[in-house]
């Protein structure tokens, strides 16, 4: 390099799209068989192996770039012993130094309990919610007030309705809104029990009634699982841990069950089908757009958007042979 000239910079992707933090990558790039075992590591699918080379080579940071960054792991954290509920925390027990019990005189068990019961309510929350949206998007198809969304399968639709009472005998969209109130009810419902637990067998709904965990509505169990979890209200770790198996069933039989109960109402109830699967699904050609997500209802109608002539016209415009949709997780599986 002649004295006084600038030394290029290598080009990575990441400097023109500033996504990450390019140091590590950058000393990677330097040491290949570095990146060589870090492959090794990470994989042994062979089309994820071309993909992480690239990545490590362009400095696009991936998640386990980020998990390797993230140790060592607290080890508190890692065996739940760790608690950050209230002020007077964080506390960590450590019995080898006489670190019995939190501040508030919470000790492993049920600190690990809490802890349990926390994630477990996140996750019914959040599946439960998902579900919340879908019937939503039921009962506007049912007042006439949706734009895209459509009964797709009738017959579903009709043999919930009968199992909720609900007259059949008329038009679907009518059928589609009383099913959609009657869904929207379970989430607070003051029954005293979710409808759909009927479905288990009975010896299994037996053994929820006589333990005292059948969910009583979904929202209701999420929320008192937020209540037990809180500073001075559990105290015991097995009853923190019976309203986690009851908040669990009001996930399962509650949210996550309309969930699935209505996509088929609204996008058809589905079918074995042949399918590709992995990175090969990329094509080079086209724009390539990855749907992402637990809830199908913004993916629906991406599908519907790129299939539409305006869509494919501008993709064209900019040199795409066209639109190409692949899924990632659960949502991958409604496409
Ligand atoms: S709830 Fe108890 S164990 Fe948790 S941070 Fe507060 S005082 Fe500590």
């Amino acid at each position: 390099m002649p004295d006084g000239a600038k030394k290029q910079k290598p080009q990575l992707i990441g400097d023109r799209i500033e996504t990450c933090e390019l140091d590590r990558a950058k000393m990677a790039l330097m040491n290949p068989k570095v990146i060589n075992e870090k492959i090794q590591e990470r994989t042994i699918d062979e089309l994820a192996k071309k993909m992480i080379e690239t990545c490590l080579k362009e400095g696009i940071e991936t998640v386990w770039d980020r998990a390797e960054i993230q140790e060592p792991h607290c080890k508190w954290c890692v065996t739940g012993v760790s608690c950050a509920r209230c002020t007077m925390g964080p506390c960590r027990i450590m019995p080898d130094i006489n670190r019995e019990r939190g501040v508030c005189g919470a000790d492993a068990d049920l600190i690990v309990a809490r802890n349990l019961l926390d994630t477990l309510a996140t996750g019914a929350a959040s599946h439960s919610d998902h579900g919340r949206e879908i019937v939503e998007t039921l009962l506007l198809v049912g007042r006439g007030e949706s734009s895209g969304y459509v009964i797709t399968d009738p017959e579903k639709l009709m043999a919930i309705a009968e199992e909720y009472n609900i007259p059949i005998d008329r038009e679907t969209t009518e059928v589609a809104h009383d099913l959609a109130l009657a869904f929207l009810e379970e989430f607070g419902t003051i029954k005293g029990e979710i409808e759909l637990c009927r479905r288990a067998p009975d010896a299994t709904y037996e053994i929820w009634r006589e333990t005292g965990i059948l969910p009583r509505s979904v929202d209701r169990e999420i929320v008192e699982s937020m209540h037990r979890i809180q500073m001075g209200v559990g105290a015991h770790y097995a009853n923190i841990l019976v309203q986690g198996l009851r908040t669990a069933l009001a996930d399962g039989w509650g949210g996550s069950m309309m969930a699935t109960e209505v996509s088929d109402i609204l996008f058809g109830t589905p079918v074995p089908c042949e399918s590709q699967i992995n990175l090969g699904v990329l094509k080079e050609d086209h724009v390539n757009i990855a749907l992402h997500g637990h809830n199908p209802m913004l993916s629906e109608m991406i599908v519907q958007a790129a299939e539409s002539d305006e869509i494919l016209t501008l993709a064209k415009h900019y040199g795409a042979s066209g639109i190409n949709l692949v899924g990632l997780c659960c949502t991958g599986n409604e496409l």
